[in-house]
């Protein structure tokens, strides 16, 4: 024990550590808090292995305090991290929620930066000098690209329900088919949004089945909106009947009725050309008779998180007005990002190619295929001793909760790992920087390139070849 003591006795204090010439180096760039912390960390970590270890290591101060700095250093790497990090993303989930949804356009971080960097014009109308609205900002384009009379966006489209069904129904009741009750995920349920909103709930029909005449019995007095819900991520297959938004308009229109549709992941370019299915995009819904619209900014549509509420005039300019409004409005760089993203719509084509979302899902397989070769390769010449590398079929996945039965075939890269566990593998690739996450299938690690741009597949390989170095060091 008294040897204990004596190693104990060589042990720096914070202050000495603090005051070396390599912590000075590091004060320069990191908070001092930080650093204190990190001090203090290491040097208690170096305290327990004295008190533990029963074999002696070499006592000098000198020795400590380099231990000590390995230490501090590891630590203060650790917590400059930021807590949101890049991930690569090989899981060819197109909109993976956990993942950020969509990526942007240039033209869309080109405007973000612009914004960020400078004032704007975000309640100033320049023309007149006057105050101006920032709802008018991307109300022209949406209102040009859906056919709609008028247009609000909100902070995400759970938003832009509550405050739809807030709006047009508080306090009165709404009608829904009981196969549309959907839960989105995390709390986002439509009948706890109604109760939510202060409107009551009407389920008609069954799972199943939903005639227009179930809707039609169900009005009364009370009754003050018609909902279709889009159910994004389940179908329900075999003998089933759904009421169409058409169907409801005409409902609506001899009864006076307004008639919502939430689409969730509402689009702009029909993507069934492309071999996904075909869903009504948000003109068409429009179109057909729809009163209010709503859809979210990040999923299909590939902006940023938003919600999108388009629809009559009078409508709009009533949900304008209710105090809701200012508690879920959107940012200026949401605006931004929005507005440019927006504008690649105008030319549908070109939009395919420079929205990244709509770029990844209308890729050819020849095009993924060619990645998967290029990406193989990389991977086998930097961490070929490590891994086994083929190629598989398989298929990617649209994602947040959009399209749920869509299976765009891919081509994968398949990881076998040699000495480690796949389990490993993917732990030690979550914490590498940038991180990098694929699927796991069959003891295999799952690379698949949809989701990933070419420029980051040297990186991929890099990431991967750094993990397996460390660990056979
Ligand atoms: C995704 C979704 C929502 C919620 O949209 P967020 O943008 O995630 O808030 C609401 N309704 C439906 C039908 C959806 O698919």
């Amino acid at each position: 024990m008294s040897k204990e003591i004596a190693k104990l006795r060589q042990m720096p204090a914070v202050d000495e550590v603090l005051r070396t010439e390599q912590i000075a180096a590091l004060l320069q760039k990191h908070p001092r808090v930080l650093v204190v912390e990190s001090i203090r960390e290491a040097l208690d970590e170096i305290r327990n292995d004295l008190i533990n270890e029963s074999d002696s290591r070499p006592l000098e101060r000198d020795v400590l305090i380099s231990d000590a700095l390995q230490g501090v250093y590891s630590r203060v790497a650790q917590k400059a991290r930021p807590a949101l990090r890049r991930v690569l993303n090989a899981t060819g989930v197109v909109l993976h929620t956990n993942l950020g949804r969509s990526i942007l356009s240039v033209s869309a971080r080109e405007a973000v930066s612009q914004v960020a960097q400078n004032y704007c014009n975000l309640e100033l109308n320049l023309a007149s000098g006057k105050r101006g609205s920032r709802y008018s900002l991307v109300e022209d384009l949406l209102v040009r690209l859906t056919g709609a009379e008028s247009a609000l966006v909100v902070n995400n489209n759970a938003g832009a329900v509550l405050l739809a069904v807030g709006t047009l129904a508080k306090g009165r009741s709404v009608i829904v088919s009981r196969g549309q009750l959907v839960e989105i995920g995390g709390s986002f349920r439509i009948p706890d949004v109604m109760e939510q909103s202060g409107a009551r709930l009407v389920e008609v029909g069954t799972t199943n089945k939903t005639h227009l005449r179930d809707y039609r019995r169900a009005i009364d007095s009370e009754t003050n909106l018609l909902l279709h819900v889009h159910t994004s991520n389940y179908r329900i297959v075999g003998f089933t009947h759904e009421t169409s938004v058409k169907e409801l308009a005409e409902l609506g229109g001899e009864t006076g009725l307004p008639v919502m549709s939430d689409l969730g992941s509402g689009f702009l370019i029909d993507l069934s050309p492309f071999g996904l299915p075909y869903e009504p995009t948000v003109q068409e819904t429009v179109a057909d008779g729809a009163d209010v619209v709503t859809f979210s900014g990040d999923k299909l549509l590939g902006g940023p998180q938003a919600g999108i509420i388009v629809g009559r005039k009078e409508i709009i300019d009533r949900m304008k007005k209710n105090p809701l409004t200012r508690a879920l409005r959107a940012d200026k760089l949401t605006l931004a990002a929005l507005q440019a993203t927006l504008r690649e719509y105008l030319d549908p084509e070109l939009a395919l190619h420079t929205v990244p979302t709509l770029r990844m899902l209308t890729m050819d397989l020849g095009e993924i295929e060619q990645k998967a070769t290029r990406l193989a390769g990389l991977i086998r010449t930097e961490a070929g001793d490590y891994l086994n590398v083929s190629l598989e079929n398989g298929a990617s996945q649209v994602g947040g909760g959009a399209m749920p039965t869509a299976d765009p075939p891919t081509v994968l890269v398949a990881l076998r790992p040699h000495e480690l566990s796949v389990e490993e593998l993917t732990t030690r690739l979550r914490n590498t920087d940038p991180a990098l996450v694929g699927r796991v299938h069959d003891l295999k690690l799952l690379l698949d390139t949809r989701t990933l741009r070419d420029e980051e597949l040297p990186l991929v390989a890099r990431v991967l070849r750094q993990v397996c170095t460390e660990v056979t060091k």
